[in-house]
Formats: C-alpha cells, sequence, structure tokens
C-alpha cells in the first residue's frame, strides 16, 4: 500500500512538474495600455503622403525546425518552421531596416547544422544596411543581430544604428572574438521608452519582457499599417491562441523570457489589437507560414531590391 501511495506521489509531483514547465502558459484576461496604436499613429499622423514608405521587403536568412510546444504551451501539433528574416522599410525617404538577422555560423550552431541559410539573403542584407537611412533591431537576442555586430563596414552602418542601451550592451558578445568593432561600440544609445517617431510613418517603443531591449515597430505605408513584434511571440498561434512559450523553454534558453508575465500581458494585447485592428499587419519575427501568407497577400514584397 505504502508503494502505491508513494507512486501516486511521484505521479502527481511529475503531473505537476509538467504542468509548471511545459503547459502553463496562458495570457492574463486583461492587459489594458501595452502598446498605444493611438500614440503611435498620431505621432506620424503629420506625415505627408509623399513621405511616407511605399512597401515593406522581406529577406528570410535562414529557416529552421522547432516543436509546437515550444512557441505555444500546450500546443503538440509536430514541428513548425522558423524563419529567420530581416525586413526593408522602402520609401522615397530612404531605406529603414528592421532586425539583422543570423550569419551562417550562428544558424548552424543554433540548429545543430540542421538549419537553411541563404548566403546570398545575407549578402543582400549587409548591403541594404550600408544605404540605410535608419537600423532598427527588435531585441538583442543573437538572431537578429549579427548584421550589426559582424558587418563587415561597421563605419557606414554606425552612423544609422537607432539602438536602445540594454541592446547596444548586448552587442559585444556576438562580435567575433568578443571585439566590437569601434565605430559601433561608440554608438549613443536611442531612448524608446516612450512611443518615438524615426522615420515618416515609423514609430519605435520599448516592450521589455522577452529581453531587456526589446522592443515593437509601427510603421504606416502608403497603403497599410504593420506592428512588428519580434518575439513577443515566435508564432502568431501563440497570440491567436493567448498562450505564450512553456517555463521550460527560459529555462533552456538563456535570456528568453527574463520577464514572462510581461511577455504575457504582450501576447494578450497583441491579442485584443488583431481583434479591434484587423488591418494592421502583426508581424512576429519567426514565423514562416505567416511570412509567406504576408507575401501572398500583399502585404510583404519578398526579397530585398539591390537598388531603391
Ligand atoms: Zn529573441
Ligand atoms: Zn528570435
Amino acid at each position: 500500500m505504502k508503494w502505491l501511495i508513494g507512486l501516486a506521489v511521484a505521479l502527481a509531483a511529475l503531473a505537476g512538474a509538467a504542468w509548471y514547465f511545459v503547459l502553463d502558459g496562458a495570457a492574463p484576461t486583461r492587459a489594458d495600455g501595452v502598446f498605444e496604436l493611438a500614440a503611435y499613429r498620431a505621432l506620424v499622423s503629420d506625415d505627408a503622403q509623399a513621405t511616407l514608405p511605399t512597401e515593406v521587403q522581406v529577406e528570410v536568412i535562414g529557416e529552421n525546425e522547432a516543436p509546437s510546444f515550444a512557441a505555444e504551451a500546450g500546443a503538440f501539433d509536430g514541428v513548425r518552421a522558423f524563419a529567420f528574416p530581416a525586413f526593408d522599410v522602402v520609401g522615397p525617404s530612404g531605406d529603414v531596416v528592421i532586425d539583422a538577422a543570423v550569419d551562417e555560423a550562428t544558424l548552424q550552431g543554433m540548429s545543430g547544422g540542421k538549419g537553411h541559410f541563404d548566403r546570398e539573403a545575407y549578402a543582400r542584407l549587409l548591403a541594404v544596411m550600408q544605404r540605410a537611412n535608419d537600423i532598427l533591431i527588435t531585441h538583442e537576442h543573437l538572431d537578429h543581430v549579427m548584421a550589426v555586430a559582424r558587418h563587415p563596414a561597421p563605419a557606414l552602418i554606425a552612423p544609422h544604428l537607432r539602438l536602445t542601451a540594454p541592446q547596444l550592451a548586448a552587442l559585444p558578445t556576438y562580435a567575433v572574438d568578443g571585439a566590437l568593432a569601434p565605430e559601433i561600440a561608440a554608438v549613443a544609445a536611442a531612448d524608446f521608452a516612450t512611443p518615438t517617431r524615426i522615420a515618416p510613418g515609423i514609430v519605435a517603443h520599448a516592450a521589455p519582457g522577452h529581453s531587456p531591449g526589446s522592443i515593437v515597430i509601427f510603421v504606416r505605408t502608403t497603403s497599410r499599417e504593420y506592428l512588428f513584434v519580434g518575439d513577443i511571440a515566435w508564432q502568431m498561434s501563440s497570440i491567436e491562441h493567448l498562450r505564450g512559450r512553456p517555463r521550460l523553454v527560459g529555462m533552456l534558453v538563456p535570456g528568453v523570457d527574463p520577464n514572462r508575465d510581461a511577455v504575457l500581458r504582450q501576447i494578450r494585447a497583441l491579442h485584443d489589437l488583431a481583434v479591434e485592428e484587423p488591418d494592421v499587419a502583426i508581424v512576429p519575427a519567426h514565423d514562416a507560414a505567416h511570412l509567406e501568407s504576408l507575401v501572398s497577400g500583399g502585404a510583404l514584397r519578398a526579397g530585398f531590391e539591390p537598388s531603391s
């Protein structure tokens, strides 16, 4: 009998641990005032139509696969395709690059050599960054920074980096041999604690949680609005189903979701935003299928143009 009770206790503990580390990921029922869409719109409301970006191009630098439950607690539908993209917001006021992706060594390190890396796409990203007016990253994790930290022409891109203090502080970790180019090391920090207009139609706003330096980027083009949300959610299903990453991911991958409660509030806010403002294209960084649907729907154009 004693062993039966012991077994029951052990099974209950196991079930509790499975729930806590793998299954629990529910967003709260309310999260007001997390993303200030009205403020973002107000900041660009005076931008003349002729100055606004005309389109957003996406370059998928790499691809990989990961189990569904890693992106969305409790989802066991198999394997999901993860994209590693960068974006170029194109228009008469110049290029604004969003995110600096992985390089080949980083992707293969992350994926155990199983990732697909597009060298030509990465070369196009490096080239576009050299002519961009502004370069933003959604956050300071390794799969969003390499074309900044390891750019072959740091002096050309440094004057255009709009990075916050936590983003800049992380860069030396990713520099080759830990030595960041002096031009990039000297970049002054931007502060997006309050929503900040970057260029015509473009606003950045701090959204810490997934990392200390996470931000969201609002873009209004001549035809659409976008919200680039980085890794708040890895996949759209997380926002649709109101479920964040399991605690296990934050334990296994250092630096992921140090403030998980903030991430879950943001997921609730994005869910509500998607319902109330269905025309705003929400763009998580790694959802390959969602990026493809944005391309086929005309919200994104596939591939960077060599010049604009
Ligand atoms: Zn991340
Ligand atoms: Zn990422």
